[in-house]
């Protein structure tokens, strides 16, 4: 599935909401979604970030993204059903979910964790992935075939020392996922998996690894098979999985 290469308009007239979509890999992943023909509303906190994915999906042809400027730190419930509603009266559908933005937090003993922090991570790496899916799963079981990516890590698997909240969310993340999959389970067309993207070159790959020599870590356009996978009609069968974007 890490090989896997989309067939041309593999996700034409589908619609697909990607969070983190400014930069990094929820970035690179939006603008392949648009290129293989979805039409993607573009989450994220920063206007500017967002503008610019906007326009280089305009500028290389893809359908018209639409920009949604929400803080996942802050945003209440009624923003998220606000959202739900914006999207069903401008598309009246909506196909996939990437809930790809994440804050890593400190790296530090848990001993040492400022509590604030903790509580921050939590609101943007789990709360507000719980909410945004709460909200939009209505809209989501109406596709004849939905998909809900979520965003692992290695660290949200097995506990590794210093990576406190940032790996704890992901534990979170990986039990949501798996809640919901059951739940959804043979009642509806919704499938629910887990991507840990692995070593991926972004802003927060180098906080976490100020050390390393970027070069020698993939690009997140090169890593996006198993996303474009998830989302297309190839993985109907994929449900409650957590996979790898990236061979060991
Ligand atoms: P990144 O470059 O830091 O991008 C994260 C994105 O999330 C940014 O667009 C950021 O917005 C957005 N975001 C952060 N806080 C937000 C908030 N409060 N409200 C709305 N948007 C917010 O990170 P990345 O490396 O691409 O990571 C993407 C996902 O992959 C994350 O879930 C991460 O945990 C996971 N992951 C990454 C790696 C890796 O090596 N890179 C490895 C394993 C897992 P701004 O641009 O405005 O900051």
């Amino acid at each position: 599935m890490h090989n896997y290469v989309a067939p041309k308009e593999l996700l034409k007239d589908k619609v697909i909401l990607v969070t983190g979509a400014g930069d990094g890999i929820g970035k690179e992943a939006a603008l392949s979604f648009a290129k293989l023909g979805a039409t993607i509303v573009l989450l994220g906190r920063s206007q500017e970030k967002l503008d610019d994915v906007y326009d280089l999906i305009e500028s290389s042809g893809g359908p018209q993204p639409a920009i949604v400027p929400l803080n996942l730190e802050s945003a209440v419930e009624q923003e998220y059903q606000q959202l739900a509603n914006t999207i069903e009266q401008e598309f009246g559908r909506l196909d996939g979910l990437l809930l790809n933005a994440a804050i890593l937090g400190s790296i530090t003993p848990i001993e040492n964790y400022p509590v604030e922090e903790w509580t921050k991570v939590m609101q943007v790496n789990v709360n507000s992935q719980f909410a945004i899916t709460k909200a939009l799963l209505p809209l989501l079981k109406q596709a004849e075939a939905g998909s809900v990516i979520f965003t692992t890590s290695s660290v949200g698997r097995k506990g590794r020392a210093h990576w406190g909240a940032y790996g704890v969310s992901k534990f979170a993340v990986e039990g949501l996922m798996q809640t919901l999959a059951d739940e959804l389970e043979n009642t509806c067309s919704v499938r629910v998996n887990c991507i840990n993207p692995g070593a991926t070159r972004t802003n927060m790959r180098g906080s976490a690894f100020p050390a390393e020599d970027p070069a020698k870590v993939c690009r997140p356009n090169e890593m996006l098979g198993l996303y474009h996978f998830l989302m297309g009609k190839d993985s109907l069968d994929i449900h409650g999985q957590s996979l790898d974007a990236q061979p060991k």
